[in-house]
């Protein structure tokens, strides 16, 4: 969280020896290197000693600025070492506030600092802060780039490692420049995705508009790193072919071996470019591959855009109720497999006594299969009041040839604005006043009845008479229209470059 500083505490070189760093040493140019744009406000050096293992080295160049005050995620902070700024031919410390460190900067100023990422991941262990698995470190820039409080042009990361370690970014290289140079909009660093330090090795599934970079970490044991991206490589398929089209331009897929006994788990973040970040169950093998639905899951918020958290319903209702038609459609899973889950897991997203609707609740339950029902009923309802010639995947796919993906920051109303002019109804927007902004009330029981759907002792089975019978066929057919340009076979992969 970025906060305003309400005091400065400089401390002069020579004046307090105590906290004085650096003074013997004169502030020496950073290394040049491609040209700079016009709005490039924040220029960073950062040197990863070991891979980050042994910290990093930060040097930058910032414009100038009229606050004078640099911060950090507050959780970031404890592992900032050694701040200080260039005066002269002498380096002065600066101490901290908190997560905050003024600076004279109104002329422009140079800073330098160390940040120790290993402590921090072991410390934090939190894949949105810092987090480690052997000698691969994932920690997004935020935790590790001390920024100005107020932004606006762009920021440049130069990140020097020695081999055979690694560094892997969803940010992109400016054109023109070397691999191992980043930019993006000073307001995306607060929330930037993932990025990974360490060593590593790396897949790049190349679908033509659409690229894929694989961080395969260690200890991921009977997998291989072609087994890792092949599971990617599948998921991203199977998405393609489900939107008829590339769903993002590129996607960062950090894969690393989870906890003992979790399952495999997924975060995703988006600015500065689209992360995943995997945490893959022990001991998981390429039979079980096929069975784990996280990659396709995590890869379906890259599709979509960012709604905000307090809008979790809908984008994990989206994942949770498509990722098994994505499969099934893909022939991964057959049509037993996606009614089964869909019958034992719809039933937990139903309100509750005392339930103000999606909008007002964050149970995980209302968020995940509340949201699933939610896209469940839409569907259903849009497919009945187009004689079955539209569904959810028609609205899914108008917000994705908008070309928004992840990166973008839409409100939830003109998602449903986009979503149901694909569709030519107003079915999300009912919806969303009648379970969303209410508790609503959906015959679950009464739906599955209609559609043929019966479940007895956990075994589904079809009944082809029943009225909506051809509604549930389509939901798990293979997609209308052409096939996808992305949809090349999915093992076409080679070895490459970062996640
Ligand atoms: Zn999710």
């Amino acid at each position: 969280m970025r906060l305003r500083a309400t005091s400065s505490a400089l401390v002069r070189c020579g004046l307090a020896a105590s906290v004085v760093v650096g003074c013997a040493t004169s502030p020496a140019s950073p290394p040049t290197h491609v040209v700079a744009p016009a709005d490039l406000v924040w220029d960073y050096q950062v040197t990863a000693s070991r891979g980050g293992l042994d910290g990093l080295a930060v040097d930058v160049r910032f414009a100038p600025m009229t606050e004078g005050t640099l911060h950090v995620d507050d959780d970031a902070a404890p592992f900032v070492r050694d701040v200080a700024y260039a005066s002269g031919a002498e380096w002065v410390s600066v101490p901290n506030r908190g997560s905050l460190w003024a600076v004279p900067c109104a002329a422009g100023c140079r800073v330098r600092y160390r940040y120790d990422l290993r402590q921090a991941a072991a410390k934090l262990d939190d894949p949105e802060t810092a987090i480690g698995a052997g000698d691969v470190l994932v920690a997004p820039p935020a935790t590790w780039l001390l920024g100005p409080t107020a932004g606006g042009g762009r920021f440049r990361l130069h990140m020097t490692i020695d081999r055979p370690w690694r560094f892997a970014s969803a940010m992109l290289p400016p054109p023109g420049a070397p691999t191992d140079t980043f930019e993006a909009p000073t307001e995306s660093l607060e929330s930037s995705s993932f990025a990974a330090f360490g060593a590593f090795s790396t897949e790049t599934i190349d679908r033509g508009p659409m690229r894929a970079n694989v961080v395969v970490g260690p200890g991921l044991l009977p997998l291989s790193s072609a087994d890792v991206a092949h599971w990617v490589a599948t998921a991203v398929d199977a998405i393609a072919a489900y939107y008829g089209r590339a769903f993002v331009d590129r996607v960062l897929v950090i894969v690393l071996p989870g906890e003992p006994g979790s399952p495999t788990r997924g975060e995703t973040l988006g600015d500065g470019g689209p992360a995943v970040l995997v945490r893959a169950a022990r001991g998981l093998t390429v039979a079980a591959l096929k069975e784990d639905w996280v990659v396709t899951h995590e890869l379906l918020h890259v599709s979509l855009p960012s709604l905000g958290r307090e809008h979790a319903w809908l984008g994990e209702g989206i994942a949770t109720y498509v990722e098994p038609i994505v499969r099934a459609r893909a022939g991964l899973v057959g049509p037993e497999v996606y009614w089964r889950e869909l019958v034992e897991g719809l039933p937990q997203g139903l309100p509750e006594a005392g339930d103000q609707g999606l909008e007002r609740t964050s149970a995980w339950g209302r968020t995940y299969w509340g949201g699933a029902l939610f896209c469940f009923v839409a569907d259903v309802t849009i497919r009945q009041q187009t004689g079955n010639r539209r569904s959810f995947d028609d609205a899914l796919r108008g917000i994705v040839a908008g070309g928004a993906d992840v990166e973008a920051h839409w409100t939830v109303e003109h998602f449903i604005e986009v979503a149901d002019g694909a569709t030519g109804t107003h079915v999300l927007a009912d919806l969303h006043r009648t379970l969303a902004l209410a508790p609503g009330s959906v015959d679950l029981t009464g739906m599955l009845q209609r559609l043929g759907v019966q479940v007895q002792a956990g075994r589904v089975t079809f009944d082809d008479r029943a009225p909506l019978a051809p509604i549930r066929r389509a939901m798990t057919d293979p997609p209308r229209g052409p096939s996808p340009a992305s949809s090349a076979p999915s093992r076409g992969v080679s070895r490459a470059v970062r996640e």
